[in-house]
């Protein structure tokens, strides 16, 4: 265990920058006084109880390791790579430590010593940035559900019980390809709001986005999707790539020019969106200063939805990057309470996160299920109609839980139940 008095000597010790790591944001890291605030608020700290999967340990570790003062080792990349970038550490620090600055740094100095550690990971973020790489996926995913071979391979275990069997369970139902429904309603100059479809949200959410636009009609605005965009570049950011983030960054700055408001279906991607400015400077500020969370354009103009009742219990699982980053919980709370006759319930009071976290639940999943295991609980506890979560990790881990557990709870986009609600306008 990484002792206080370890972290508290590691930067003094520290004589010379070593060039991969110049780039590390020193400056900062220094903000962070070690006070240990944070310590009860981290996920992975409280479940290993060790101080080097803590916050301020981790900051200790990259303050080492961007000094020299510590090497490179498959210990170190353990504790930087474990962080779950939930950010729950950053949203409650005194001194305002930008955290989630700090470990994308960190884990990119790692990569820029060892470069073989993101060499999957380019290989994927590859597949998802292209559109025509994610139709092939989804065409592929979508003949293995309907030909009944996925029913098949459940029925008789053939994978087994191990991490592809773990794979095969995260898999979610793939629509068929979703256009966005014609505008219906007669007005003259119609608000535009631009959308962020997200590269897993285009494979695994397709039916979203009607269901998004059809919210957003009833409500006076247009929504549209602008053709060039890509993916937001959360996963190249999260796992050391920054050149790669900004390079997709860069594209979808191109592809939403103008004013109108951006707004993303999946929060991971909307945080991401909001975290441009940090990432590119100046000439992002204007496009983060844009984006908004779907729920709030639409409590806006809440009193345009005609909405359906529905006597339903439904639980609401708040994503890290809703709460900790785009940091508009409430929203979602006020807009689906215009449901007449709904109960609203917590998920998890706590609302730490559900162990999804980016490919957190892929990479470590013992851990991954050992943080979901209270959302578990409190589904069997609380026994809710259905589950809503706006991120789509979130959900799809959740719903693997759900099913590994015998709970048969659908886990549905927040959009997706309000869409389900909504009435006709008069006339
Ligand atoms: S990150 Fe913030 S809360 Fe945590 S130890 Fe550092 S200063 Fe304290
Ligand atoms: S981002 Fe989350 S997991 Fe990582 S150190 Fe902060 S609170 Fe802990």
């Amino acid at each position: 265990m990484l002792q206080r008095s370890m972290i508290l000597c590691i930067r003094p010790m520290a004589t010379s920058l070593s060039s991969a790591a110049a780039a590390f944001p020193l400056a900062e890291a220094d903000l962070c006084v070690k006070c240990g605030l944070c310590l009860p608020h981290c996920p992975t700290y409280l479940d290993l109880r060790n101080e080097a999967d803590s916050p301020r340990g981790r900051i200790a570790l990259m303050q080492g390791l961007a000094m020299g003062a510590i090497t490179q080792s498959a210990s170190l990349e353990d504790h930087l790579d474990g962080c779950l970038s939930c950010r729950a550490c950053e949203a409650v620090c005194p001194a305002k430590v930008p955290y989630g600055l700090l470990i994308d740094s960190g884990r990119a100095v790692l990569a820029q010593q060892r470069p073989a550690r993101v060499r999957a990971l380019a290989v994927l973020s590859g597949l998802l940035s292209r559109r025509s790489a994610r139709r092939i996926v989804a065409a592929l995913l979508r003949f293995y559900q309907r030909s009944g071979v996925q029913q098949l391979v459940r029925a008789t275990h053939v994978l087994g019980h191990g991490n592809l069997a773990r794979l095969e369970g995260l898999l979610p139902q793939i629509d068929a390809v979703s256009t966005n429904p014609p505008m219906t309603s007669a007005r003259s100059e119609p608000d535009e709001v631009l959308l962020f479809a997200g590269c897993i949200g285009d494979i695994a959410e397709r039916r979203l986005r009607s269901d998004a636009a059809r919210l957003f009609d009833a409500c006076g605005y247009e929504l549209r999707q602008p053709s060039a965009q890509t993916c937001c570049g959360a996963l190249d950011q999260h796992g050391g790539r920054p050149a790669a983030a900004q390079r997709l960054a860069r594209i979808n700055l191109d592809a939403f020019t103008g004013t109108a408001p951006i707004t993303a279906m999946a929060s991971g991607c909307g945080a991401s969106l909001l975290d441009y400015a940090s990432m590119l400077g100046d000439d992002a500020r204007a496009f983060s200063a844009r984006v908004r969370d779907p729920m709030r354009l639409l409590l806006m103009r809440a009193d345009r939805l005609r909405l359906a009742p529905l006597a339903a219990r439904v639980a609401i699982h708040l994503p890290c990057t809703q709460k900790n980053v785009l940091r508009d919980a409430q929203a979602t709370r006020e807009l689906l309470a215009k449901i007449p006759g709904i109960t609203l319930l917590e998920l998890d009071t706590e609302q730490r996160c559900c162990g999804a976290a980016g490919l957190h639940f892929v990479t470590h999943p013992a851990q991954a299920d050992r943080l979901l295991a209270p959302k578990l609980a409190a589904a069997r506890a609380l026994a809710p109609d259905y589950i809503v979560s706006a991120n789509i990790g979130c959900a799809l881990h959740l719903a693997a839980g759900l099913r590994r557990d015998g709970t048969t709870v659908p886990v549905i986009h927040p959009l997706t139940l309000l869409a389900q609600q909504l009435m006709a306008s008069p006339g």
